[in-house]
């Protein structure tokens, strides 16, 4: 039986550079020790307190179907907090509530990709953006930023590519680079949205780990409300990643589509999910800076050791709980340096080709896992690139 062109052409295929990922995990099911510095888990599960809440909220009854576009309580609190934190008037009706920032991206690129139409992404890029592009029926296209830009994406290369399409996708605080757009390269992305009439979906899952400055929201530019789809999630801010509860946030006219498409989809988030994400943001930005307090500490370690020597370089990382390293100096692809770092030392990065062209030669850290631990292993990295760089010099 034949299966359809868009599932079986999802993901290309080939090498993903997800190897080392999966033999670390392989590794590790052997009963090896792997220190994993890969996935962007948090080290801690959800609070006591979310999850005291959502226990009360299922024993009181909140186990059947839920409402679609989600509950009023969590659509009026998610409503608030955007307003609050952008300035930008925002209501219920300008909330779906969906299963994660996973199930977000797929309904907005929906809800403006027709069958064919070019949707648009920066590379370096989260894994699953070409995929989820290609699921709507849309044509993946990326555009490259550079790492002498420090991955700050240059508006004319997004104008240069913008013929036929319809979307584009950004990231900010970004997965995989760590980088904050500034208020330029948002502004100038703002621009061409307008000048070449884009819709702009924005990824704002990473909106609470800022470490620099503050968070902005191109929807909160001018004129980028209408034909800006903003994408949140509980997943980072709350260590809530198992929970699947995020949002998309867009015009009313877009939210009553897309309450339709859930119809058709997902049916709605579970009622004691959502009670317990209404409960977790009441409690304010308190529990946000705890839950990012950790990667802002290990940032400033990672700051430290790797002012200590000169062959590893670092993107300026000012969110978000990835480091991307420059390992060009040991001579090796990004691939080659992470697969050789995983035999040797038992340390697990994922290599910058994982997530593109744009970052070959790089690695990505996920500060994800204790202080002490987090020191030692980029400490062995960094000493482990030395020696690199030194025989590379040496031959
Ligand atoms: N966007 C980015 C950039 C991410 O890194 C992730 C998760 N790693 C997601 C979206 C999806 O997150 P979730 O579905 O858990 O909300």
């Amino acid at each position: 039986m034949k299966l359809s062109h868009r599932i079986m052409h999802l993901t290309e295929g080939g090498s993903d550079g997800w190897g080392v990922f999966y033999r670390a995990r392989e590794l590790k099911a052997q009963g090896h020790a792997v220190t994993e510095l890969t996935i962007g888990e948090h080290d801690v599960g959800t609070a006591p307190d979310i999850l005291a809440e959502m226990y009360a909220s299922a024993r009181d009854g909140h186990t059947g179907y839920a409402s679609v576009p989600g509950t009023d309580l969590l659509r009026d609190t998610v409503a608030a907090r955007v307003q609050t934190r952008t300035g930008v008037p925002t209501k219920r009706h300008n909330v779906l509530i969906t299963p994660g920032g996973q199930a977000a991206l797929f309904a907005a690129h929906t809800a403006v990709c027709n069958p064919g139409d070019t949707g648009l992404y920066l590379d370096p890029y989260y894994a699953t953006y070409p995929g989820t592009i290609r699921g709507v029926g849309a044509v993946a296209k990326a555009v490259q930023t550079h790492a002498q830009d420090a991955f700050q994406p240059r508006a004319e290369e997004i104008d240069k590519h913008a013929d036929g399409a319809v979307s584009l996708l950004i990231n900010t605080p970004n997965n995989p680079t760590g980088v904050v757009y500034t208020p330029e390269t948002l502004g100038a992305i703002a621009e061409t949205c307008k000048r070449r009439d884009l819709w702009l979906i924005s990824d704002e899952v990473y909106d609470t780990q800022v470490w620099e400055g503050t968070h902005l929201s191109p929807r909160a530019l001018p004129d980028m409300a209408d034909r800006t789809l903003v994408i949140g999630s509980m997943s980072k801010s709350h260590a809530m990643t198992g929970s699947r509860c995020g949002w998309v946030i867009g015009p009313e006219e877009v939210i009553d589509h897309l309450i339709n498409l859930a119809t058709h989809t997902t049916y709605g988030v579970p009622g004691f999910i959502q009670d317990a994400a209404s409960f977790a943001l009441s409690a304010g930005q308190g529990p946000e800076e705890e839950v990012a307090a950790p990667f802002r500490r290990r940032r400033e370690i990672a700051g430290r050791i790797l002012a200590r020597q000169n062959v590893v370089g670092l993107v300026p990382a000012h969110g978000a709980m990835y480091l991307m390293l420059d390992i060009r100096a040991t001579g090796l692809s990004g691939e080659g340096f992470a697969n050789t770092l995983l035999d040797t030392h038992a340390i697990a990065v994922m290599p910058g080709e994982s997530f593109g062209k744009a970052a070959a030669g790089h690695v990505r850290v996920a500060m994800t896992i204790d202080d002490e631990k987090f020191g030692d292993s980029l400490q062995v990295l960094c000493d482990f690139a030395g020696e690199l760089s030194r025989s590379a010099a040496a031959s």
